[in-house]
């Protein structure tokens, strides 16, 4: 795929998932902003499909999503085992490390908005550490609710960003910019669930050899046990896919 083209486009029972890689979603990520379009970024895993199916509304958002990116070991299983091809996981937690990156060295700007108290602030201070080229990223408490919102949208467009990164947790950071993204007139806004967590340290993340396995997801649950009933969604997911041979399709060849 090039930063111009559209990448190839599965359906994870009706969710879509694009098969892209960090390269290559760092590069759309760029020609978007150029084009100064506005989109919508989602990190999908299992629990978002699960998730999707009992809630249209966010079963629209995710359809309506500009790109769809692979953060779920779950979703590469699925993949393999009903032959379609989905080349690497795309990690939201890694990929705001290295958006950060690209834009110390090309001048963006980002904006972080939720987690818990000083955390996003916290994840920025550590990134421009790491990146000195890095300049200022503003960030905002803030919360889904709708009486948050006006002050929100007042700070981010005063901030004129190029990329919002919004932590709410899922599905509501998704439903919150698909339903502000006009106002908002940022070019990129992606939700990062506990990136900042991990980012400012407050969370512990796998160790890369356990990511490389395919099993942060196990540590998740371990580190956070408290999520079991929401990880129920995982072995739910493993029975739909397993059970339906059309669970998961692609839905386009890319151009
Ligand atoms: N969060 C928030 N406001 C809310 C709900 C969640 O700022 O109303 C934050 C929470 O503090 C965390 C992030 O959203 O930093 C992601 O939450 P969670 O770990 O549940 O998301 P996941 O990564 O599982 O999608």
């Amino acid at each position: 795929m090039s930063a111009t083209n559209s990448p190839d486009r599965h359906s994870f029972l009706s969710v879509p998932v694009d098969d892209v890689t960090y390269n290559e979603t760092l590069l759309w990520i760029e020609n978007t902003i150029q084009n100064k379009e506005l989109c919508q970024i989602c990190t999908v895993n299992p629990e978002f499909v699960i998730t999707a199916q009992n809630q249209p509304e966010f079963l629209s958002v995710l359809q309506q999503a500009s790109l769809c990116l692979p953060d779920g070991q779950g979703l590469l299983w699925a993949a393999r085992l009903h032959r379609l091809p989905l080349r690497q996981r795309v990690a939201g937690s890694t990929l705001v490390d290295l958006i950060a990156k690209r834009a110390s060295s090309k001048q963006l700007k980002l904006f972080f908005l939720g987690a818990g108290p000083g955390v996003a602030k916290l994840a920025a201070e550590n990134l421009r550490s790491k990146y000195p080229g890095l300049s200022k990223i503003n960030t905002m408490e803030g919360s889904p609710s709708i009486v948050d919102a006006p002050s929100i949208i007042q700070y981010v467009r005063e901030s004129n960003p190029d990329i919002l990164l919004v932590a709410f947790g899922a599905p509501a950071q998704d439903l919150w910019i698909n339903q502000h993204c006009k106002e908002l007139g940022v070019p990129i806004c992606m939700g990062v669930g506990g990136a900042f967590d991990f980012i400012s340290g407050r969370t512990k993340r796998a160790p890369a050899i356990v990511q490389r396995l395919g099993f942060e997801w196990l540590h998740r649950l371990w580190a956070q046990p408290w999520r079991w009933k929401r990880m129920l969604a995982l072995p739910l997911f493993v029975w739909k896919i397993v059970s339906n041979r059309h669970s998961v399709t692609k839905t386009n060849l890319g151009n």
